[in-house]
Formats: C-alpha cells, structure tokens, sequence
C-alpha cells in the first residue's frame, strides 16, 4: 500500500535515522507487533516496559509508512464532537473517550521525556466556527464538555483576531494539546527498545498462518517462522486487508510545511494548534524551529497516482484557505505532500481482537483525525487484554460497535 505522496517534511528533514537489521532466522516471543510506525513502536515500548517479551516486524524502513506523512497535531478532541457522541453512545461511553484522549496528551508528553529532541512541545488547541451559524453548536459543545470537566475558554471574534489574526465568530481553545515530530518519535523509541535487547526487524513482512487456541504462527516473505503467543497487528491502513468486514473508508489528505517564520508573524500560533468545525477541515501548527505545517483538502482519492498529481494543486488550496482566516499570513510551501488516512463512520479507532482471527490476533487501528493520541490510549488498551485485565475503553473501541 503506498501511503503518501510528495515529499513528506519528516522524511525530508530527519532522512533514514536508523536501520534495523532483516529478520534472519525463526523467532519465538510473547508477543509480535507487526508494523513499525507510531502505533507499532508505542504499543512494543509500553509491553516492553512492562516486562512482556516483544519483537516488532517492518516490512519497510521503521516509521515510513503513514506516520512519514502525518502533521502530528496531538490533541484529545475526536473529530466527532462530544456532543454527538453522546447521541451514539450514551454519556458514559462518550464522556470516558474525551477523558481517555486528554490523559493520552501528559502520556505522550512522559514518553517523549524519556527521549532525546523529538520536538515535543505542549500547546493550547483553538476550535473555531467556520461559519456564523455553526456558532450555537459551538457553544453548546463547549458547554457540555466543561460539565464533565473538560477545561477551556470561549474566544469570541475579537479575542480571535486580537490573539491570533484569526478571522473567525468564535472558538473553543482548550490548554489539552501538543505536537511533536512523529517520524523521530518512533525511531527514537524503537532504536531505544533495540538497545534494551528487544528484536525490532525492518524489511521483514510477516503474514498471518495460523490463529490457535495458545498461540499464533506468523512467516515472512523468506519463509521464516515467529511464533507468538499474541500478534499485535498495528499495520495501520494496511490493517484493513486483514479482516474482511470493511471498517473505514480510506481518503486521502494534503499539506505543506513553509520556512522558518518571524516570531511576530506566528504570533499567538506560536503555542496553539487550530482546526474547525467544517468538513474537510483546515489545520494548522507550527514546529520547534519556527515554521508552519498547514494540513486539510481532504478527499476520497486512494489511488496514489491520483493523489500524487492533486498535490501542488492541494498546496496552492490550502495556501488560499489559510490567507482568508489569517490576512496576514502569505504563506510559500517549501515542501508539499499528501497521505492516506482511514476515517471511520463515528470518528473512533479498533482495538482489539476480531472474530475472524480469534483472541490471540488483536488489532491497533488508529483510524481518525487524532491517531496518534488513539495510538497511545491503544498501547494500554492492548496490554490490559494481554494480560486479561479489563480496560475503561475496551469495549468502545472494539469491532463489537460495528454490529
Ligand atoms: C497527511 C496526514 C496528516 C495526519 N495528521 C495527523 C495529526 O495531525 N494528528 C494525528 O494524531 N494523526 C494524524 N494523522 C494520522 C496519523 O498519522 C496516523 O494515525 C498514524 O501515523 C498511524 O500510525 P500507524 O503506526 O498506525 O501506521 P503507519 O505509520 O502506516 O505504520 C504501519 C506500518 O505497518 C507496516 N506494515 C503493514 N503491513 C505489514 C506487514 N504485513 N508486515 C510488516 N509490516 C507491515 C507498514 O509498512 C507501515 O510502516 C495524519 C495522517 C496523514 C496521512
């Protein structure tokens, strides 16, 4: 599955980090994690950490897949409103996904710690209406999320453009966010892994052969056997080749990263990602050097030849959109590109096993606009069923929602 297009700012600024050695000759651990992006190398660090033996498998170069492309906003806000899920799901349910995502931003933030410069920094996230007639919505959304102790403010229109240049009728700004360079993260922490004497294998494609009652039977493209007593698959949007149930849909979306900006022209977005409440919707952050990634133009491209041709002309969109909500912002791509990325009908991701597979085959699929933060709550997710504890969200996030 080809995963993005153009040239990626992650993959351009950090290059090939580390290569981590094929694998060579058959392996048995506890568990197996197959993909070597963010969600691969979160889940093996927190079994890790926890004393379960874990090998993790990449059948390219670690972190090249999606997480190579993503714009890395890490927030606790679901791209459904809370609001709405409750609706779905009842209050509960709904209310313990919000909550679950804002303890996923301080975790991030303690694995980060235990990493050297991968540009992790804690920032406010700004929601604003797109529309004035999304305002209401708005306002009961924050009103509700405040009754269940979710902290933030309302901006209004002159508190947007006066703090942030931001033309808008009004906002939600929550303190609850961060932002970080994904692609460094994960090489980070799987070279660190590596050195603790964990098996990470690049360039090592592993297969499902068979799905026991004890354990399960993994080979490689060489013909190589693992032998696990759990499968971690954490293949991200590849994942859905596994199961035949369609669970997503796959789409594409588009951004670009311009050069170091002048203090006083970040501003207020210094600190502060900013998204809003139309679909697709605009977003933007900027990184530890001073630039600005902007993100968004979603569209339901998946073939990437498609994809690889709307991209300077998704750039040139995304550069018209930003100078409309910030007049003062001439914003020149440097580097443009575009990724796939899975959206499901609710908003949420699947952890867990499936009943194709059995409960020794458990899946991570991050699916949605804030995949990494669901990445994190995943990694803990995972881990209480290996150990057969229960968790707060194994239910929410299980494939049981789908039927
Ligand atoms: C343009 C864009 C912007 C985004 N912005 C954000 C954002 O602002 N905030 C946010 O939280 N999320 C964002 N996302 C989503 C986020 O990037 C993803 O949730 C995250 O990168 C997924 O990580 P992953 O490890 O699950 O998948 P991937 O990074 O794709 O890793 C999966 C790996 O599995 C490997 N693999 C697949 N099959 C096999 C196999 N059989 N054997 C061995 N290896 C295999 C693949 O090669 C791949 O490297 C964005 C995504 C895109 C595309």
């Amino acid at each position: 599955m080809d995963l993005k297009s153009g040239t990626p700012y992650w993959a351009i600024r950090n290059g090939l980090m580390h290569a981590f050695p094929p694998l060579r000759q058959d392996l048995r651990c506890e568990v197996a994690v197959i993909g070597g992006g963010i969600s691969g190398a979160l889940i093996a660090d927190e079994l890790a950490a926890h004393g379960i033996e874990t090998a993790l498998f990449e059948q390219r170069d670690i972190g090249w897949g999606s997480t190579a492309a993503s714009t890395a906003l890490l927030q606790y806000e679901i791209d459904t409103p809370l609001l709405e899920l409750c609706r779905r799901y009842g209050q509960d349910a709904a209310v313990a996904a919000y909550r679950a995502c804002a303890d996923a931003i301080p975790a991030l933030q303690s694995v980060a710690h235990g990493l050297r410069d991968v540009d992790f920094a804690r920032c406010d996230s700004l929601y604003y209406a797109s529309k004035p007639r999304h305002c209401n919505a708005l306002r009961d959304e924050a009103a509700l999320r405040l009754r269940h102790g979710l902290k933030l403010r309302w901006l209004d229109a002159g508190e947007l453009a006066a703090g942030y240049g931001l033309r808008a009728p009004g906002a939600i700004l929550s303190a609850c966010a961060a932002r970080v360079d994904p692609y460094r993260m994960t090489l980070r922490l799987l070279a660190r892994l590596q050195r603790r004497g964990i098996a990470v294998h690049d360039r090592t494609r592993l297969e499902l052969v068979r799905a026991g009652s004890r354990s399960v039977e993994l080979r490689s493209q060489d013909g190589l056997r693992v032998r696990a007593g759990h499968a971690v698959i954490a293949a991200g949007y590849a994942g859905q080749h596994w199961i035949r149930q369609r669970l997503a849909r796959n789409r594409s979306s588009y951004a670009f990263v311009t050069d170091p900006l002048d203090e006083a022209m970040l501003d207020g977005l210094r600190d502060t990602l900013v998204w809003e409440t139309a679909r697709p919707y605009l977003y933007l952050r900027s990184t530890g050097d001073g630039r600005l990634l902007v993100g968004g133009a979603d569209d339901a491209v998946d073939r990437p030849a498609r994809r690889d041709r709307r991209v300077p002309d998704k750039a040139k969109k995304l550069v018209e959109a930003v100078a409309h909500r910030f007049p003062r912002l001439a914003l020149q791509p440097v580097f443009a590109w575009g990724g796939t990325f899975a959206e499901t009908a609710d908003g949420l991701p699947w952890f867990g096993a499936h009943p194709q597979h059995g409960p020794r085959v458990l899946f991570a699929m991050a699916y949605g606009g804030n995949g990494i933060t669901y990445s994190m709550i995943g990694a803990g997710l995972l881990r209480a069923a290996i150990e057969r504890r229960a968790h707060p969200l194994a239910q929410l996030f299980s494939f049981e929602r789908s039927r």
